[in-house]
């Protein structure tokens, strides 16, 4: 597992999901490594440790997959992969998958509600009923029906130091699936977990993109030549018409197949059929900039007033 220490992270982490684990698990064969360690690092010492289930950020994930798919950690070969802190995207979510052969599953866990959601193998996203009633509501905290996206509001039921009851604060957005999981599990299922509100797309005509959304065109060309050239990506919206994808390719992955050129067109071409001819799209490449010690840069940015987002959405 990956956290901060001394932060929040690993405090909730510590108190949270570990203290409730170590009655049903031993905890003895256990490492956690700090996120802002180079992904290098990380990788040596899961290939002494060898985990076999690793738990991280997205963004820490794709740093590890792709030293990878570049040979390094042979020994690091873990049963699963647990995405959990930040939006699992499609294409990361396959990138990583590639990388370590193994199936990439989802995990919302909270700093204040503890695990709220954890994704079973057959794809269902099952609410932890037992730990936290879940609603979705509106902005006028009615509850929103159906399949419809809105705010996550969270009870939580089992004691705590402060009691947590209809608590609005995570500002993330989900929708309920209406069906029940194949796996036999009956609880609650949240068809998509879409990200924090902040971080939400608005567009000029009125259109909402929750965040977990916005890699999809990304997604969807790169998959069209088959490649992994895009090791990380980056999506600004500068304004409320103006949007910046970033690309960082990697460059063992850069002369094999498709060119960089005719991928940044196809990016492209997705991008604007998206959000329409109104709004001006840019993709650049972009070599990241990596300080030792740096946690991993946020996937979405919005520069959008919060109070256009608030307004639009929920
Ligand atoms: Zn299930």
């Amino acid at each position: 597992d990956f956290s901060v220490p001394k932060s929040t992270d690993e405090e909730c982490l510590n108190k949270g999901l570990l203290k409730n684990l170590s009655s049903f698990f031993s905890l003895d064969n256990y490492q956690n490594l700090y996120t802002g360690e180079e992904a290098k690092r990380l990788i040596e010492k899961m290939e002494k440790f060898q985990p076999e289930l690793l738990i991280g950020y997205t963004s820490v994930l794709m740093g590890i997959a792709t030293l990878k798919m570049k040979g390094l950690g042979k020994k690091v070969k873990p049963k699963y992969i647990i995405s959990s802190g930040e939006v699992l995207d499609s294409y990361s979510r396959k990138y990583i998958e590639n990388a370590f052969e193994t199936r990439v599953l989802n995990l919302y866990a909270t700093t204040e509600g503890g695990s709220i959601a954890f994704e079973c193998l057959e794809g269902g996203f099952h609410v932890n009923s037992d730990f936290v009633h879940v609603e979705i509501l509106d902005k006028n905290g009615e509850d929103v029906g159906g399949n419809e996206f809105g705010s996550i509001v969270i009870t939580r039921l089992y004691p705590g130091g402060t009691p947590i009851i209809r608590y609005t604060g995570l500002n993330d957005i989900a929708s309920f699936e209406s069906d029940y999981c194949n796996c036999g599990m009956h609880t609650p299922l949240l068809k998509n977990l879409e990200g924090r509100k902040k971080d939400a797309i608005v567009l000029p005509d009125g259109r909402i993109f929750p965040p977990a959304t916005i890699p999809m065109p990304l997604a969807e060309a790169t998959s069209k030549f088959g490649t992994y050239q895009v090791k990380r990506f980056q999506f600004i919206q500068r304004s409320i018409d103006d949007i910046e994808i970033r690309i960082e390719i990697d460059e063992e992955q850069r002369n094999k197949g498709v060119t960089v050129e005719r991928l940044i067109e196809e990016i492209k071409k997705n991008y604007q059929k998206l959000v329409g001819n109104d709004v001006r799209v840019e993709v650049i490449e972009k070599k990241a900039e990596k300080v030792e010690g740096q946690v991993s840069p946020p996937l979405i940015i919005s520069k959008l007033d919060k109070k256009i987002i608030d307004k639009a959405l929920l």
